[in-house]
């Protein structure tokens, strides 16, 4: 199974030239739809550039309510109706999210002409999905923010279908009972479960975390995971000297934590403005001062990066060119 991760906005704050504010997309190979972590401002756009179907877009999470994460949200819903899409959309956010979006359809028109369900999560819920359960961790900052630890579910039921035809047993509801772990008995001949299971394939692990100050506050969830998605704002000296503390993660914390606790794959975002890739403070910078620490596979993600997470390759990167043209150029218009 094929996951894949297209970043829309990896700016922290307030967007820059090159960067947006907050969001990421993640599609799975098996389902049609795709999710969205935060959205900030514009991530509608970004959204039309990166070559996503806003129309098969299904669930959004939101981490914490900074407007860099979520002010992005009713300039979508509404493109939304203006696109007629039907297709119903989930919002999952923090406590406040709903009176958020309430105040903003109550203002403006009410009427969706789509179904939209909004959910305020508690903090350490477990939400199960088809193929993955996501749950919702704390992290340290200057209002409530939260990671998304996603675990895919453990495939142990596949049969050696090949081996059983072997055996003299084609395609039939026997197929099912050997699934369930029941032995079943054929013109005399008895199939054994154990026989013919194939080895479970285990789930893989992924957390896309909020603004957080503190890495390590994700503790054992760090322990084995297959990808960390973590702010890295700042490098420690810039921290260091900042008037005023936001609560952030630094490059050097980050690789740390991720070097501790042995995570494979690690991307930094929410990459303060004043990172570039010349001038005083440097993408690069941000890089080195995370490798001081962390041996694993790193990137520093700019906008439209996509990755795709194969369990044979790890994490293969490519770089998506956001789409030329202007961004109506193959929609309908209804206004
Ligand atoms: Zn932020
Ligand atoms: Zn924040």
């Amino acid at each position: 199974m094929q996951w894949e991760l297209t970043f829309l906005g990896t700016s922290a704050g307030r967007p820059t030239k090159e960067r947006n504010v907050s969001a990421v997309g993640l599609s799975l190979e098996q389902e049609s739809g795709w999710m969205l972590f935060d959205c900030g401002e514009g991530t509608q756009r970004q959204i039309m550039r990166s070559g996503l179907s806003s129309g098969k877009l299904e669930t959004i999470f939101i981490t914490h309510l900074h407007g860099d994460h979520y002010y992005g949200l009713p300039g979508l819903l509404d493109s939304r109706k203006m696109d007629r899409i039907t297709k119903a959309l989930t919002i999952y956010g923090p406590k406040g999210i709903e009176r958020f979006l309430n105040c903003v359809m109550d203002t403006t028109e009410k009427k969706l002409g789509y179904p939209l369900h909004i959910i305020e999560y508690e903090t350490n819920q477990e939400i199960v999905f088809a193929h993955f359960s996501l749950k919702i961790l704390p992290l340290h900052h200057s209002i409530e923010s939260h990671a998304f630890y996603i675990k895919e579910h453990t495939v142990s039921n596949r049969l050696d279908e090949k081996k059983l035809r072997n055996a003299g047993l084609p395609p039939s509801p026997h197929y099912g009972e050997l699934k369930k772990g029941r032995e079943v008995t054929v013109e005399g001949k008895v199939y054994t479960p154990e026989d013919y299971l194939l080895d479970p394939i285990k789930g893989r692990s992924l957390i896309i975390a909020g603004d957080n100050s503190k890495p390590e506050i994700l503790g054992d969830h760090l322990n084995n995971l297959d990808l960390l998605v973590h702010e890295c704002t700042y490098t420690q000296e810039v921290y260091d000297h900042l008037p005023v503390k936001i609560l952030h993660a630094t490059a050097r914390e980050l690789g740390m934590a991720a070097q501790k606790h042995g995570i494979k794959n690690l991307i930094a975002t929410h990459i303060s403005p004043r990172y570039r890739k010349s001038g005083k403070y440097t993408l690069a910078m941000l890089k080195e001062e995370i490798e001081t620490s962390y041996r694993g596979k790193l990137w520093i993600a700019e906008d439209f990066d996509h990755y795709r997470m194969d369990p044979k390759d790890g994490i293969v990167h490519n770089t998506r060119v956001p789409i030329k043209g202007t961004p109506t150029d193959d929609v309908e218009l209804f206004d």
